[in-house]
């Protein structure tokens, strides 16, 4: 693999300088540094890189280049290293300025450039080498190579590898595939001998062979029981408001046990960067953000069970007694459901066929890198899909984006709207619907209707992205837990008057039908299905409880 390059650009030869020697000090062990004074020169640099096939892992610019707005050359750049980090460097006294402020929001949202910086002040710049470290981070993530990555090993894409990729990109682990076969695969397994495939290769070097389910959950978590531990507070649900519940469920002294039918982070995860969470003026992505909640929680004492399904709940002497698929059985004073919700599905049983052998469910971020150099279709017309489609247009060669809708603006913000006009390679076919598809065990074309003339046309197509709305999972629920006609949780104020009678007070206001038990995050009814929402009510939740415990 050859060593990828830092570049920078700039006219002023004393902050080009400054730049260069920040950049030399700290990373010329790990990456080769090309500092250049033109954006002429810059483009022909890269332009030669991209053909002799070398990698650039991040570029910063000044905020003017020759006249001209640094964000112009950043936005050329995309072209050439889709996954190169482009930082537009801006000065001490810009930093407030609302209209250097509303530069920069334009460029982040028509995707000319993904970060900005506070140039560096007198070494040692802590704060500038932090900002750097976490780009090159978000530059290894997508290139596979985060540190702490956990390899599968398959002979295949498909079957029991895809699943464990989407079992690992469901716990937030770094992780990258390699085929067995692949000059990485046989170096990584040199000397292994005969090996049942698809093989987990930790970091630590530990090696899992074809492992199920449970021995995965076992090697990564505590393991319910059916002796039904006690917990003061069980939370269903590992995403982000289960994971705030867990925060603060456990920093305020309660015995908490996280239980989750996959690992953490939920839906989150699949967001490659969330760019309206507070305290993030970079954004984060959903993976990041959901290993940094699960550590906060971890450390003040949280329990963790993964890759465990809740099956059922009932009250029993003031107690729920909460169990799972894998016959384990845990009791907790109080009980918080955050089971979120997930997309629905096509109802198109050939492409059901193919789910993960190129149709997909709300997993762009991870599936992203398989797609490059491909044909692309993105079907759904909310804020979600609108970012996949950009999301995966750095790989693909084009993406088209299927709307039901007569028009994008019908569900989508007006951000994302214009991001998407100007990212030459996504295509838009609105009052459109994906009606069929076909593939010899990966998806080869879809069949598109048009739905004012009924009209249908076969393309060919190599992944599928749906993204079509989404559905609580609350299936499992006893009819005591009261939901809406689509299955969310009813709470608080929402509650039937049935309900009220039933539970014979006024409830709390995340409180369900089911005296002690709570929902928060998208699963509730009403709720806001944004993270900063879901992690509000994880920690209004914390609250209630205690007032619960104490009643
Ligand atoms: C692609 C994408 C991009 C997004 N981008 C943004 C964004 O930029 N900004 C933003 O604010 N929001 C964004 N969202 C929305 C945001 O991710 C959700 O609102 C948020 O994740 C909801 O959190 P939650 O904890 O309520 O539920 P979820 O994140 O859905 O988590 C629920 C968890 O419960 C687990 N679970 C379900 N049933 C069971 C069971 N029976 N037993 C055990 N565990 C169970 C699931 O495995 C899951 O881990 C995005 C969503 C997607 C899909």
């Amino acid at each position: 693999m050859s060593v990828p390059l830092l570049i920078a650009v700039d006219d002023d030869p004393d902050l080009l300088r400054d730049v260069e020697r920040e950049l030399r000090n700290r990373y010329e062990a790990d990456y080769r540094v090309c500092c250049l004074s033109s954006t002429a020169e810059a483009l022909a640099t890269l332009d030669e890189l991209a053909t002799a096939g070398e990698d650039v892992a991040l570029v910063l610019a000044g905020e003017v280049l020759a006249g001209a707005p640094g964000t112009g050359f950043l936005a050329e750049v995309r072209r050439l290293f889709p996954h190169a980090q482009r930082v537009l460097l801006v000065g001490w006294g810009h930093l407030g300025d609302p209209r250097t402020g509303a530069a920069i929001f334009e460029a982040l949202s028509r995707g000319r450039m993904d970060h900005y910086l506070l140039r560096s002040s007198r070494p040692p710049d802590e704060q500038f080498h932090l900002a750097i470290s976490s780009f090159l981070l978000a530059w290894a993530d997508a290139r596979r190579r985060a540190p702490h990555s956990v390899n599968v090993v398959g002979e295949s894409w498909s079957g029991r590898a895809y699943e464990l990729r989407e079992v690992l990109e469901r716990c937030a682990l770094p992780h990258r595939f390699l085929l067995a076969g692949s000059d990485e695969g046989r170096a990584l397994l040199a000397g292994a001998g005969p090996r049942r495939f698809p093989l987990l290769v930790m970091p630590d070097g530990n090696v899992l062979e074809d492992p199920s389910d449970a021995e995965i959950a076992k090697a990564s978590g505590t393991t319910v029981e059916p002796d039904g531990d006690q917990y003061d507070l069980v939370i269903v649900g590992n995403g982000p408001a289960g994971l705030s519940a867990a925060v603060y469920g456990a920093s305020e002294g309660l015995r908490t046990l996280c239980i989750d039918s996959g690992g953490v982070g939920g839906q989150a995860t699949s967001s490659s960067s969330i760019r309206n969470y507070l305290g993030f003026p970079r954004g984060v992505s959903g993976g990041e953000l959901a290993r940094r909640a699960y550590e906060q929680a971890w450390v003040f004492g949280a329990h963790f069970a993964y890759m465990q399904r809740v099956t059922n709940l009932r009250r029993e002497r003031g107690d729920i007694v909460v169990g799972l698929n894998t016959g384990g059985v845990v009791v907790g004073r109080a009980v918080v459901l955050a089971m979120g919700a997930s997309y629905r599905r096509l109802d198109v049983a050939a492409l059901e066929a193919l789910h993960g052998a190129g149709v997909f469910y709300g997993a762009a971020a991870s599936e992203a890198p398989v797609v490059s150099g491909e044909e692309v279709y993105v079907v759904g017309g909310a804020n979600s899909a609108g970012q996949a489609a950009v999301h995966l247009a750095r790989y693909a060669k084009r993406v088209t984006l299927v709307v039901r809708a007569a028009r994008l603006d019908a569900g989508m913000s007006h951000y994302l709207v214009r991001q998407i006009e100007e990212t030459p390679n996504i295509e838009v076919r609105a009052g459109s619907a994906v009606v069929g598809g076909d593939g010899d065990g990966w998806l080869e074309h879809l069949v598109l209707r048009d739905r004012a003339s009924g009209e249908e046309e076969r393309v060919g197509a190599y992944a599928l992205f749906l993204m079509i709305g989404a559905r609580p999972h609350t299936e499992w629920l006893p009819p005591t837990v009261e939901r809406d006609p689509d299955g969310f949780v009813m709470t608080g104020a929402d509650l039937s008057d049935d309900a009220l009678r039933a539970l014979g007070r006024r409830p709390l206001a995340l409180e369900t039908s089911v005296p002690g038990v709570l929902a928060v995050g998208d699963v509730r009814h009403g709720s806001v299905k944004r993270v900063a929402s879901a992690v509000g009510e994880g920690s209004i939740a914390i609250q209630l409880v205690h007032r619960l415990l104490t009643a």
